[in-house]
């Protein structure tokens, strides 16, 4: 995947808040980066101020256009505070490798990594809350939804979804080997980049399934 695109510098992404500080030439505000970070990812970390202090807590999710969706429990703590107007903050990150420097101050990691800030909308109408579920259940395994039993009304009341525009984000990627001071350079110690990559391995089907039953094909590569 290529992130060297030009940044757009009239981005509406790009605020006060999402200008980037240290290493902002490994940032970008252009949309179709921060897209390609969310659709590859699949676990967001989700922060809210709740009950008076703040909670980051790990989600699936799905992008349908310019919004995330994200869903689980009526009772959740996190999207109870979303759908009554909290500010959250998101961020989805891809690890890509370890990066071994010959000094232990220069060790890093490569990344792929978007932070968004906004807020959260309760989906109410019944025929956005299915659509929403169906792309978080085919954000993981593409064509799930059309093979799965759909949510009965009861399981749709029983879940929470909740809108969230993504109008406000940075992404942040690192590539590359450590840079290492040249006084270093010479010392007897490897240095180098160890890639780390998510992979599916076969699918393991459960003790109940009739044999015939065919198998998902995931989009992580095994
Ligand atoms: C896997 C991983 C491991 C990391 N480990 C460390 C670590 O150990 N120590 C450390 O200091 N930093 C680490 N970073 C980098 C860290 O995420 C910040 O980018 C860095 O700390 C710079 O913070 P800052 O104070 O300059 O910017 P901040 O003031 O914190 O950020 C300003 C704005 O820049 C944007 N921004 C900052 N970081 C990111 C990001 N990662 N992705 C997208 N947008 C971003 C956001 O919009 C943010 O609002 C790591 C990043 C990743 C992905």
């Amino acid at each position: 995947m290529a992130f060297n695109r030009p940044d757009p510098a009239e981005s509406p992404l790009r605020t006060t808040r999402t200008e980037l500080k240290r290493k902002r030439e490994r940032g970008s505000h252009d949309r179709s980066v921060v897209e390609e970070i969310l659709d590859e990812g699949l676990v967001a970390h989700v922060g809210v101020v709740a009950d008076g202090g703040p909670i980051v807590t790990p989600m699936a999710y799905a992008r349908i256009d310019g919004d995330l969706f994200l869903h689980g429990a009526a009772g959740n703590r996190t999207l109870r505070a979303l759908a009554e107007g909290s500010a959250l903050c998101l961020t989805v990150t891809l690890l890509d490798g370890l990066v071994l420097a010959r000094s232990a101050i220069h060790h890093s990691m490569n990344y792929r990594c978007v932070v968004l800030y906004g807020r959260g909308h309760r989906v109410e109408d019944e025929a956005e809350k299915r659509r929403a579920l169906a792309a978080v259940v085919d954000h993981v395994v593409p064509g799930r939804s059309a093979v799965a039993r759909p949510p009965t009304s009861s399981e749709l009341r029983a879940t929470l979804v909740v809108r969230v525009p993504i109008v406000e984000a940075s992404a942040k990627v690192r590539g590359g080997g450590p840079v290492d001071d040249d006084a270093d350079l010479e010392l007897p110690v490897w240095a180098g980049v160890i890639p780390v990559e998510v992979v599916a391995d076969a699918p393991v089907g459960d003790s109940v399934l009739e044999a015939e039953t065919t198998a998902p094909v995931s989009r992580l590569r095994g």
